[in-house]
């Protein structure tokens, strides 16, 4: 025959705490009692009666004496009871479990608030009782899920859980009550004790795997009986049995596999002796014989200033209940769960959740474990500010405020202090454009003793820069196309930022046309598309070209112009021998001095200005010589033109000229903005010497 134990079998912290209690006063009072039997175990109560402690199930029955000592018992009472026993005058003993304490200071705080109470849980139970007695007998008291779908209408509603309610059936009626006030307000509190669950999970997992279940324990207890009730439904033959006398031997085989759990109240020795008794009669070979050995096994050991990780079991506004795999659970205030202002714990955090931990008292009085999750966030956060400092790293932190001098932003719960010189690579107006924005810094200095952090954002924005820089050199070459934003202009060209490096724009490469000012093209902040012109990686400069990525006027120039169209322009520059117009920027045309009137001209400049706007017809237009000859005489009425000089002559006379020096028209107009004013001397000159 094989035994399998559960390890999770016996008192809970509770019950364990209660009958300390109870041990104690023995040496320290003369008449005892217990309002109702101490825990719900027959054995025990009769031992603790043998030793002096009576159990009554109603507070007249105690004589109002001084020296009359009364126990609550860990199931706690109404605060009603509690008043009655400070008017008699007794000394009491609150051996209320703290999870039950908790249980009933929510539903104070949410009675008072004016919330509905409903509990859920067996309406006799006296921790049912108790906790009634704390939102003055009002609350909705529900068992099942029928119950739950026949309450009535409400608004403002909190439920609660009995502490040894089976998880399942917890979710089953809350999963019903969230549907019936779906549209109401309803907060949901799972106080079951977290001692409940491991039991009842593990006694059903046993349950699954053996042909006899022993659940030992009080038949008048409902953890027990809820243990009962579990294993019945995977194992048809479970007894529940209150010492080893209750066990019909006669049924068991030696081929069995038996299975023993036992409730929260049930004391070691009962469960000693039911599986030394399996021994005696059947050499059973028991998984684990050693009970309370692996009962202690089976909790974490704590110390103050031990780190852990616990999953969170219940969330109110003000703390987070975890589990530790202690005999208790741990709390965590909302002071202690961040150094930031929480309004909610239940905006941050819920059950199921694991949380890391920092033990700050194994006990505060009262049985719970005080933890802090501030530190543990704290110490990580240091490690990582430290480390980023050794590694020359970046760390993302968030801007809070703007202080003197510099910018405060957090990193997790740290402070970190940015000196407003390292804000920025540029100069910064506002200081405020950075409040509720994150970016990445490297630390300059820190210092855990002194909780002193200080950061660059410039030495990052640096890093970054350089790198660009470097990525840009070794992506572009002579005749790429690239978009870039105009920075600065200057009188000789303008200066493009193409991704972190700063090219030059000649004011020559600015426009197929004559400029003056780079300013009549461009503007700063204008985003144009230019074209490298040249590379030079060892001085840094990069020369860029703006026309270049435009066609040249010249390219289609039939396409826009047709000989005998009349055309405006500009007269951009006078020579001897006729007038310069501007077409479009990179296009002149030439107006021959015998081509501006019918009368006789002696100088051009007498007829006609730099800058005026003339109206002229196009006479021939020659793309290879880059060259539209035009007229004004052309277009004016052909009486006046029979008035002026015969056209002919200074025509003859040109061609003289141009035979003599072998110059073609071609090559003067080529070259026209440098050369023409010495060549056009040349030609009067001769043509002087002629006449
Ligand atoms: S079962 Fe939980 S709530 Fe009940 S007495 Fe034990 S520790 Fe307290």
């Amino acid at each position: 025959m094989r035994l399998i134990v559960a390890k999770s079998s016996g008192f809970c912290f509770g019950v364990k705490k209660a009958i300390e209690l109870a041990k104690d006063s023995i040496h320290k009072y003369n008449t005892i009692y217990t309002l109702g039997p101490i825990i719900h175990n027959p054995q025990v109560v009769k031992r603790l009666e043998e030793e002096g402690i009576k159990s009554v199930d109603s507070i007249e029955k105690i004589a109002s004496q001084s020296d009359t000592t009364l126990i609550i018992r860990s199931h706690g009472t109404t605060p009603q009871v509690i008043d009655k026993i400070t008017k008699m005058n007794l000394n009491m003993i609150d051996a209320t479990c703290p999870y039950v304490k908790r249980v009933h200071k929510t539903v104070k705080e949410f009675s008072d608030k004016g919330y509905n109470i409903i509990i859920v849980g067996q309406r006799c139970h006296p921790e049912i009782v108790g906790v009634n007695g704390w939102c003055n007998n009002k609350a909705f008291i529900i068992n099942s899920m029928e119950e739950a779908r026949e309450l009535p209408d409400m608004n403002n509603i909190c439920v609660v859980a009995q502490t040894t309610l089976d998880k399942n059936e917890w979710h089953e009626i809350v999963k019903i009550l969230k549907t019936k006030y779906k549209d109401k307000n309803i907060v949901i509190h799972n106080t079951i004790c977290s001692n409940t669950f491991p039991r009842q999970q593990e006694a059903r997992e046993i349950s699954k795997i053996v042909t006899k279940m022993y659940v030992i324990g009080g038949k008048n207890s409902a953890n027990t009986r809820k243990l009962y009730e579990i294993c019945k439904e995977n194992c048809n033959e479970t007894y529940l049995i209150e010492t080893y006398r209750d066990i019909d031997f006669s049924k068991i085989d030696k081929h069995d596999v038996i299975g023993i759990t036992a409730g929260a109240s049930t004391p070691d020795w009962i469960i000693k002796e039911v599986i030394g008794k399996m021994q005696e009669n059947f050499d059973a070979n028991v998984d684990d014989i050693n009970f309370q050995e692996s009962l202690e096994k089976n909790f974490v050991e704590l110390h103050t200033g031990d780190i852990l990780t616990g999953t969170v079991i219940k969330v109110s506004q003000e703390e987070v209940v975890v589990n530790l795999g202690y005999k208790s659970d741990g709390i965590v205030s909302k002071q202690e769960f961040s150094n930031e202002n929480i309004e909610d714990l239940r905006e941050v955090v819920k059950e199921g959740d694991q949380i890391e931990v920092e033990v700050i008292k194994v006990n505060d009085g009262e049985g719970n474990v005080l933890l802090s999750k501030k530190t543990i966030d704290e110490k990580r956060s240091w490690d990582k500010i430290e480390q980023a400092h050794k590694d020359n790293s970046t760390i993302n932190i968030t801007i809070k405020e703007k202080v003197k001098g510099g910018l405060i932003g957090y990193y997790d719960v740290l402070r970190v202090f940015v000196p407003a010189s390292q804000v920025s690579n540029k100069y910064v107006e506002d200081l405020n454009q950075f409040i509720n924005t994150n970016f990445d810094v490297k630390i300059i200095e820190c210092s855990k003793r002194q909780n002193k952090i200080v950061a660059s954002r410039r030495d990052v924005l640096n890093e970054q820069l350089e790198e660009q820089q470097k990525k840009l050199w070794d992506s572009i070459k002579e005749g790429d196309r690239i978009k870039g934003t105009v920075k600065n202009i200057t009188d000789f060209g303008v200066f493009v930022d193409i991704g972190g490096v700063d090219g030059l724009i000649h004011i020559s490469d600015l426009s197929w046309g004559k400029i003056k000012d780079p300013h009549e093209i461009l503007k700063t902040g204008d985003v144009v598309e230019v074209m490298i012109l040249s590379l030079d990686p060892e001085n840094e400069k990069i020369s860029l070209g703006l026309k270049q990525t435009m066609p040249h006027p010249w390219d289609n120039i039939k396409d826009k112009y047709k000989e005998g169209q009349v055309v405006k322009g500009k007269i951009v520059k006078i020579t001897g021998f006729g007038a310069f117009v501007e077409l479009e920027p990179g296009v002149d045309g030439l107006i021959h001095i015998s081509q501006i009137s019918n009368e006789r001209i002696n100088k051009i400049s007498d007829v006609l200005k730099v800058g005026q706007e003339v109206e002229a017809k196009i006479l021939e237009i020659k793309p290879e010589d880059r060259r539209i000859s035009l007229s004004i005489k052309e277009l004016l009425p052909k009486k006046e033109k029979s008035n002026s000089e015969p056209v002919g002559e200074k025509e003859q006379k040109t061609k003289f000229v141009k035979e003599e020096m072998k110059v073609t028209i071609g090559e003067l107009f080529k070259d026209a903005s440098n050369n023409i004013d010495i060549i056009n001397e040349k030609i009067i000159k001769k043509a002087n010497e002629d006449e």
